[in-house]
């Protein structure tokens, strides 16, 4: 079990969930800056929500999977229509975003 550091969204996450499986962090998609109030209940300051650029997102890609440690794909095996052959596949993420740290 590895604890990394978000470069795109400063969150650190452990690549293991509690019970063991694989965890994939994906940062939130919006950065919020909350409204300011002032004591009688009047907004001095708006809510802001910016859409986070270069958001990383380790979800595996379409048809890649990531099972004992390893990323696999399903492909048609030719000689048995219906049957799906698993194959390696090389480590792939939607997106790296702006990277990760190792923090433990
Ligand atoms: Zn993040």
């Amino acid at each position: 079990m590895s604890k990394f550091r978000c470069k795109s969204c400063g969150g650190t996450y452990s690549d293991r969930t509690p019970e063991g499986g694989a965890y994939f962090h994906v940062c939130p998609p919006e950065i919020i800056t909350h409204a300011v109030t002032s004591t009688d209940g009047k907004v001095v300051t708006e809510e802001k929500r910016v859409q986070r650029a270069n958001a990383r997102n380790e979800s595996p890609r379409a048809g890649i999977s990531h099972f004992e440690g390893k990323w696999q794909r399903e492909v048609p095996d030719p000689e048995t229509p219906g049957r799906l052959l698993t194959q390696d596949a090389e480590y792939g993420i939607v997106s790296e975003g702006a990277g990760r740290e190792l923090v433990e």
